[in-house]
């Protein structure tokens, strides 16, 4: 059976952590016989300076024929000024749409070495592995109607649709249930079922889609109350079930009490096909600098051989590997701390390979 990654590595810092994580892929590859093929492509910005499109017909077929995507990031100030329609940005929604991924899975995971560059105190974020599953491709980005019209008086008005259809609620309850099951076995599905009807819906539905997931500890909590649990202690979360709108956000919250945005990979699923990549942007300030962290994108690989491929033993070694690189002292700069041993994105990339072994 053939396996084929696509490569997607984008604009600004996208370019230079995929590098990075290809070469951790061709490594495993290797050393675990994986027989992965790998064929790059454009997208985003680049994608429009060459074709016309960030996201062009020949990137999408080379997405939809591949296992799993692994994408650096786009977007970059030369184009800011593009119409909306052809944004570098516009990609991701594209690929995110035409694939169907619906899941999205946002680990927050802390690692030793770094519990000193959270801006929280170590008591509270010492042994934090959180992982956020946010519905992807519904909600309020999505649902109908939507936009901005003028009213008979001259006045403006903006209309979004949080609509969501039971199907869309089982379907990522279900990836919850999945993945709480190779965890924590704990769920805690996130809502304003006080206030938004859809949401109630939301959590009806997630309550019934329980019964077949009786293993798993449920448990329900309104988005205001888990930002603030959050930030208070959150190590009593191990799998976190929301919506679109309210993954997004509680997410980057999530993310941000590990350190650095650089640290977190992604993974969207749409069954085990996927595509992966790091939470960060393209960061125009750093880029060409060979200042990037490429963690979050060689972690986003390992998660690509967890839950696309099945290697299991080649995800947990790259894991392990990053844990190394860390206990030995070495950081790029967005982790860096006073003692330790600073480096660039390049030789980051050598001493996981290096680990890997
Ligand atoms: P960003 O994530 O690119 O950068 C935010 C800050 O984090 C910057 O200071 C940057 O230097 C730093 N940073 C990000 N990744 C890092 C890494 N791997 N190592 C070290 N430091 C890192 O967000 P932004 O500045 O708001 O956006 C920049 C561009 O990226 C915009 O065009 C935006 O639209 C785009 N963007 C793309 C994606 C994506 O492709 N998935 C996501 C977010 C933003």
């Amino acid at each position: 059976m053939s396996k084929k990654v696509a490569i997607l590595p984008g604009d600004g810092i996208g370019t230079e952590v995929v590098a990075e994580a290809e070469r951790v892929l061709a490594r495993l590859n290797d050393k675990y016989t994986l027989g992965i093929e790998t064929e790059s492509a454009l997208v985003g910005g680049h994608a429009y300076d060459e074709h016309g499109s960030p996201l062009p017909d020949s990137t999408l077929d080379l997405a939809k024929n591949a296992d799993a995507i692994l994408l650096g990031a786009v977007g970059g100030p030369k184009w800011e000024p593009l119409d909306y329609s052809v944004r570098p940005e516009r990609a991701l929604l594209g690929l995110r749409a035409e694939l169907d991924l619906y899941a999205n899975l946002r680990p927050a995971k802390i690692y030793p070495a770094l519990v000193s560059a959270s801006s929280l105190k170590r008591e509270v974020v010492e042994g934090i592995d959180i992982m956020v599953v946010r519905e992807l491709v519904g909600g309020i980005y999505f649902g109908e109607p939507k936009g901005v019209e003028t009213l008979p008086d001259g006045t403006e008005k903006g209309v979004n649709s949080l609509v969501y259809t039971t199907p869309e609620i089982e379907r990522i309850a279900k990836v919850a249930f999945d993945v709480a099951r190779k965890r924590g076995k704990k769920v805690c599905s996130v809502d304003k079922a006080n206030v938004l009807e859809s949401t109630e819906l939301w959590r009806r539905v997630v309550t019934l889609m329980h019964k077949d997931h009786e293993e798993i500890e449920l448990s329900h909590m309104y988005v205001d109350n888990c930002a603030m649990q959050l930030i208070r202690w959150p190590k009593q979360f191990d799998v976190i079930v929301t919506t679109n709108l309210f993954g997004d956000i509680l997410s980057d919250a999530a993310a941000m009490l590990t350190g650095s945005i650089g640290m977190l990979p992604s993974a969207s699923l749409s069954g085990n096909k996927g595509m992966f990549e790091p939470v960060h942007g393209s960061a125009p300030d750093i880029a060409g600098q060979n200042k990037a962290n490429p963690i979050a994108t060689i972690l986003s690989v390992a998660m690509m051989l967890q839950y696309t491929f099945g290697a299991m033993s080649a995800a947990g070694e790259v894991e392990r590997a990053v844990s190394e690189v860390l206990e030995q002292g070495y950081r790029t700069p967005d982790i860096h701390t006073e003692g330790m041993n600073l480096i660039g994105t390049k030789e980051m990339g050598d001493k996981i390979i290096e680990a890997i072994g």
